[in-house]
């Protein structure tokens, strides 16, 4: 590598530096900058290193650096470059090397990464690493992907006229970029070779650029869109250029994607770049083809179902701007782009959007952050918008869209109880619905049923003695499944064999309660043998093509019977199902969480809405316990917009969200008091109370799983008017936290706006 800088005229370096943007002014007075630094580590902080004395290059925020921590060397990240810093000078050590030359994260994003590591509280070096690739997070170079161009690296600028001499061709080449970039074609055109091109790619003497032209990118001609529709795009697509954010709220089947499509349409036809985020892999593939039905533009799907190097590829293919749309799940929400003109959220209420481990982050809120940022809009789709949405839309924070007809002029479902109490059911199904499932399929179509509980049943226990199969690293009961036999913890994963007699009493009268798809799918293969059963959860949809070979068998249109979990619920497309069935419907209703009531409506709503979406009227049939309470009624009597306005009321009541913000700060810990003895010292500090501004602190308390994986896990709420005050209060115990002695094991973090209960 040295030997290229040494090229460098030095004359020219200052000149250089200043044309990037970061003046070099300190290091010309022989003490060169500070350079401040996110490293990969659970610190909250960021750290300052010196340049390597050997680097003459530029420095940058957004490129990488190979840095010592410890007796470690990580990959981080400059975030800015200061005149001093605070460690003592003779203390502040050089990193070992500057990767990038030039920004690898650019400013938008790097403005996004240092926002998100700051709003979630979380150590901006695992935070900033979301901004890149895997190869590109080990400290490799950006993956290799047929670069349509290149051009000259800075270093190739610098390089002397005279070097290169015993490279004739690779000399030639140099010579040729001076001018300019050029596509990969000219330059074969012009008798180089793919060989010339990748050893001065790996000199870093070139690199490659995007030479995308917008006319390449076409769309197919879309429906004409319908009055309400055609407001939506005409308002999303009125702000290219300029952030605002919409809230599309519309039943399924109201022709939601038809807008997603139109509005990307006209922004490709900009040459912008199209960002869709959906909860689930599980939903990539159908969005994927009706993408590439519509567009002759190239697409990058990022989710974790791909291999790493595949992942790496899109990725670089959209920072290059090589990929028109980018499809992906919740971390695509960081993905680079070069010219962002469209961020979609579909099934924006949906939890998966929501990280649950590391950084807990909201890609919804991130997605929206990310569009303010771009200067471009953004779109937040449902059937069934999440409160904070829907407040954010009476409030007209949000521009409110609503579609509240089918597309295709199909009948609502026609939504109906079933009161199973006191009926003999046969695997949870009643006759009822029984006879509604028979009619349908004599009928040719397709029944759609919703269980959202996995395995055969969900307990295991003893005639004799009362003993129920629990698991041993969990507060919670193992769920009995029959393919393969096994007890399984659904919290944990551990698994064990199946007792053949009780561990209490040594009785042989163990027998299986409540209800599970693998039971209720054996029931219907008896009653309905003619027909194909499909069972849809994440025991029998495991492989990468699963589900989407399950999309295609149904959409060849036979009648045939679904029966699924959440899975099943989220978005799908099944255009032939007429019957809806919800089993066991209000398995959810007794949830400590407060969002619990939330999440059972949208469900119910959700999985009601799936029928007849197509010409044929559907029908939905709930079979809950609790027919009359008062959710399950207000689910049959009417729509979102109305449903939400009266969980907003109820919130406003208790002070909840999105009235008032929470926060969390979480302990795991192998001691069954340790975590809580950590949060009441923080709470009961000096000078507690008064550094809370106005924010309320709440416990510590157990988690309502206060045992998981075989840790113990505790909490400390805070409360507060508003996301300020609470922000403000949590930094306050952050930073006391960071200061009092952790016990061996104890792990704390931050959880802002949490979505797991509390
Ligand atoms: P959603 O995303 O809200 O579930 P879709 O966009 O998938 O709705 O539309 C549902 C169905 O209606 C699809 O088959 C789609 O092709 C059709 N559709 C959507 N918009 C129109 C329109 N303007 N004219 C005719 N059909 C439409
Ligand atoms: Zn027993
Ligand atoms: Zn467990």
């Amino acid at each position: 590598m040295g030997q290229f800088f040494n090229t460098f005229p030095g004359g020219t370096r200052p000149q250089l530096a200043r044309s990037r943007g970061f003046s070099l002014s300190q290091d010309e007075k022989g003490k060169g900058p500070v350079l401040r630094c996110a490293i990969p580590a659970p610190l909250r902080q960021y750290l300052d290193y010196l340049a390597p004395a050997d680097w003459h290059g530029p420095i940058v925020r957004g490129a990488r650096v190979r840095a010592p921590l410890g007796s470690r060397t990580l990959t981080g990240i400059i975030t800015a470059t200061v005149d001093s810093s605070s460690v003592a000078p003779g203390k502040l050590k050089s990193v070992s090397a500057v990767l990038d030359e030039s920004p690898l994260i650019d400013t938008r994003m790097m403005d996004l990464l240092c926002w998100t590591a700051d709003y979630y509280q979380h150590p901006p070096g695992e935070t900033l690493m979301l901004g890149l690739s895997v190869r590109e997070r080990r400290g490799q170079a950006p993956a290799n992907i047929d670069q349509p161009g290149f051009e000259l690296s800075l270093r190739g600028k610098g390089l002397a006229e005279d070097s290169l001499t015993r490279a004739p061709r690779q000399r030639a080449l140099v010579a040729a970029l001076r001018e300019g970039p050029k596509s990969r074609v000219e330059l074969l055109a012009a008798g180089f070779t793919g060989a010339n091109l990748r050893s001065l790619a790996a000199r870093e003497l070139i690199k490659p650029v995007s030479m995308q032209t917008v006319s390449e990118w076409r769309s197919q001609p879309s429906l004409e869109a319908n009055p309400e529709q055609a407001s939506a795009i005409a308002a999303i697509c009125a702000s290219v250029g300029q952030f605002s954010c919409h809230l599309l709220e519309g039943v399924t089947g109201s022709g939601k994607t038809e807008v997603y499509l139109q509005c990307i349409s006209q922004m490709l036809a900009r040459g912008r770049q199209c960002l869709v985020l959906v909860p689930e892999i599980g939903l990539t593939p159908q969005l994927l083809k009706r993408f590439e039905e519509r567009f002759d533009a190239p697409i990058a799907v990022l989710h974790s179902g791909l291999g790493n190097a595949e992942r790496d590829r899109n990725w670089q293919r959209a920072r290059l701007g090589e990929a028109a749309i980018i499809l992906g799940t919740r971390s695509a929400v960081f993905t680079p782009m070069l010219n962002p003109g469209l961020i979609v959220v579909d099934e924006e209420h949906d939890l998966s959007l929501s990280q649950q481990d590391g950084l807990r982050y909201s890609a919804r809120d991130v997605a929206v952050k990310r569009a303010q940022l771009s200067d471009c809009p953004v779109v937040l789709g449902s059937a069934t918008p999440s409160l904070e949405s829907m407040a954010n839309a009476t409030s007209k924070r949000y521009h409110w869209h609503q579609l509240t007809r089918r597309a295709t002029g199909a009948q609502p479902p026609r939504k109906q109880i079933v009161d199973i109490r006191g009926l003999d059911l046969n695997a949870g199904l009643s006759s009822t619905l029984e006879t509604s499932i028979s009619d349908a399929l004599n009928a040719g179509e397709q029944v759609l049923l919703f269980l959202n509980r996995r395995g055969f049943a969900p307990a295991l226990r003893c005639h004799d003695c009362g003993w129920v199969a629990e698991c041993g690293h969990c507060d919670a009961r193992e769920t009995l499944h029959r393919k393969p036999p096994r007890l399984q913890c659904h919290h944990c994963g551990a698994r064990e064999a199946v007792p053949e007699y009780c561990p209490g009493c040594r009785g042989r009268r163990l027998f299986a309660t409540g209800l599970g798809t693998e039971q209720t799918e054996l029931a219907l293969r008896a009653n309905y043998p003619e027909v194909p059963v499909y069972r849809v959860d994440s025991d029998s949809m495991s492989g990468r093509q699963a589900m989407s070979s399950f999309a295609d068998e149904v959409a060849k249109g036979g009648p045939c019977i679904m029966l699924g979990t959440q899975l099943l619920a989220k978005g799908h497309h099944f255009p032939r199902v007429t019957r809806v069935g919800v089993l066991d419907a209000d398995a959810m209703l007794f949830s400590p969480d407060f969002r619990g009531e939330e999440r059972l409506a949208q469900l119910l709503t959700q999985v009601a809405g799936r029928a007849g979406r197509a010409q044929r009227p559907g029908e939905g049939r709930i079979q809950p316990r609790h027919p009359d309470h008062p959710i399950i009624a207000a689910v049959l009597d009417n729509d979102w917009t109305t449903l939400s306005e009266q969980l907003l009321a109820a919130r406003r009541q208790q002070g909840l969200p999105p009235h008032g913000a929470l926060a969390a700060l979480r302990c795991d810990s192998p001691d069954a008091n340790a975590g809580l003895l950590f949060l009441q010292q923080l709470a009961e500090r000096p000078g507690a109370a008064r550094a809370q501004g106005g924010a309320r602190i709440v416990g510590p308390l157990a988690a309502p799983m206060a045992r998981r994986a075989g840790l113990y896990r505790s909490h400390l709420i805070v409360a507060g008017r508003s996301r300020g005050t609470v922000q403000a209060a949590m930094k306050d115990l952050v930073a006391a936290a960071g200061e009092q002695r952790v016990p061996t094991g104890l792990r704390w973090f931050v959880d802002i706006d949490p979505s797991e209960p509390l």
